[in-house]
């Protein structure tokens, strides 16, 4: 039988936002993120990490330093009881300085192509899943695959008060440690539209809404 997942958004939403890391670090996670993974666990959700590192496209870090990494927090949450199902990233950006990696792609949110992999992979029902992240991008990409999804204040977070549709996320799940009760209250987002966003963000964020009508 399909089980249900919850997506995380890795950076800003897990851990805290710190621009390209080629490094672990015990502190980098949120205080409340292993207890609040705990909780999500033992609700029956299987957990994935869900990542745009376009930081490799930029030649910032390099993918054995990513999956480092990953591997390094995978264990860390092992080590406090918390399995984490899996990791995927996009290293891409459609215009990256390395070569290898300059190109658009489905996995890279907005886009729903690593949770639609990870879906077919570990046979999980997306609609009654959630993608939970502290970018519209998260949010979109999330409901392009099906999901229910929340936004979370902190890491760019606070760069969407202006986006209207925002505010039903924003009240109900400043950081992940929310979600939890969100969940519980089964609340839906309503229908939002791309062009609704205005993001102000630095880090890549992308501001071609104008094509890609939802
Ligand atoms: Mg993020
Ligand atoms: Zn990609």
């Amino acid at each position: 039988m399909s089980r249900a997942a919850v997506f995380l958004d890795r950076d800003g939403t897990l851990v805290d936002e710190r621009g390209p890391v080629a490094a672990f670090s015990a502190d980098w996670l949120y205080p409340y993120s292993i207890p609040t993974l705990a909780r999500l666990r033992a609700m029956g959700f299987l957990l994935f990490v869900v990542s745009n590192q376009a930081a490799v496209a930029r030649g910032l870090v390099t993918v054995d330093q990513v999956d480092a990494v990953h591997r390094a927090l995978t264990n860390q949450l092992a080590a406090r009881g918390v399995h984490l199902q899996g990791i995927r990233y996009c290293p891409h950006h459609p215009r990256g300085s390395v070569p290898e990696y300059r190109r658009d792609c489905a996995g890279r949110k907005p886009g729903a192509g690593l949770l639609r992999e990870l879906a077919e992979q570990f046979d999980v029902d997306l609609r009654r899943s959630w993608m939970v992240g502290d970018h519209a991008t998260d949010v979109l990409a999330g409901r392009a695959a099906g999901t229910r999804t929340c936004l979370v204040g902190t890491g760019h977070g606070s760069e969407w008060a202006a986006w209207a549709q925002r505010r039903p996320w924003l009240a109900r799940a400043s950081t992940l440690a929310d979600l939890p009760r969100l969940i519980a209250q089964k609340t839906s987002p309503s229908p939002i539209r791309w062009q609704d966003m205005g993001c102000k963000g630095s880090n890549g964020c992308q501001r071609d809404g104008s094509k890609r009508g939802m």
